[in-house]
């Protein structure tokens, strides 16, 4: 099992790259998302790589991409559990911008998951869930590269406000690198609507935050951003951007 708060494998990184990496991020404070990421193809090249699940910030950074680095892997954390409309917007993406993103997945199905442990773990342990379709599968995935970019921003979540524009994550022991840490929902949205960059159409029915349909539920323009996953519980995030130190 890997909980969501397990440390993969060993973050070893010396003080001195973590002050660069520091002093990386300290420079691009004001620098616009995609000087950020041609930052990150220049100083990373092939072994950089960017995860989404199709939010509408992951569209954007695809944007983005598709003209600075379109030979960029991209992934997807396909947990069997995901929206059909989500799995969809990866084949409107792959048409837009000619980008395929690889749907990396579980060691086992669904079915078979449900088989092992005698139905559907995200009723009785979520965590256990995230971590055994989330988790290990991109602890795998990042231990061949040395950076990850990542859609999050800081004002998404209490989780999320300390998230650094580069910076070391301790969880899987690579660089990590967040264009959009800066940037509001509003100004993503604008991005969006004016260079009409596909997006989820669940979005315009309520749903906000969107990962795997067991766990995320429509909500009020009252509620918190956030407020539709797992919701009724006191979990907020899968284990992804949850920091370690
Ligand atoms: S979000 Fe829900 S269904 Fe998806 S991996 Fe986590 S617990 Fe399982």
């Amino acid at each position: 099992m890997v909980s969501p708060d397990s440390v993969l494998e060993p973050a070893n990184i010396s003080a001195e790259s973590l002050d660069d990496l520091a002093r990386q991020s300290a420079s691009l404070e004001s620098a616009e998302p995609h000087e950020i990421i041609r930052f990150a193809v220049e100083r990373y090249g092939n072994k950089l790589t960017m995860a989404t699940a199709f939010g509408p910030e992951g569209c954007a950074i695809i944007h983005w991409l598709a003209s600075i680095a379109p030979q960029t892997y991209i992934f997807n954390l396909d947990t069997g559990y995901q929206f059909q409309e989500t799995l969809q917007l990866r084949d409107t993406i792959a048409n837009r911008y000619g980008v395929n993103v690889v749907l990396e997945q579980p060691e086992t199905t669904v079915a078979e998951y449900e088989r092992i442990h005698g139905g559907p773990l995200y009723r009785t342990d979520s965590n256990r869930c995230c971590g055994d379709r989330k988790i290990a599968v991109i602890g795998r995935v990042l231990t061949r590269f040395d950076a990850w970019m990542s859609g999050i921003r800081r004002d998404q979540s209490v989780d999320r406000a300390a998230a650094a524009i580069v910076g070391w994550d301790t969880k899987f022991g690579v660089v990590k690198i967040s264009p959009l840490a800066n940037w509001t929902k509003a100004k993503v949205w604008d991005l969006i609507i004016r260079e009409n960059i596909p997006y989820n159409p669940l979005h315009d029915q309520g749903y906000v935050s969107i990962g795997c349909f067991p766990c995320t539920r429509a909500i009020t323009t009252d509620d918190d951003e956030r407020a539709g996953r797992w919701s009724g519980t006191a979990k907020t995030e899968c284990g992804l951007h949850v920091r370690e130190d």
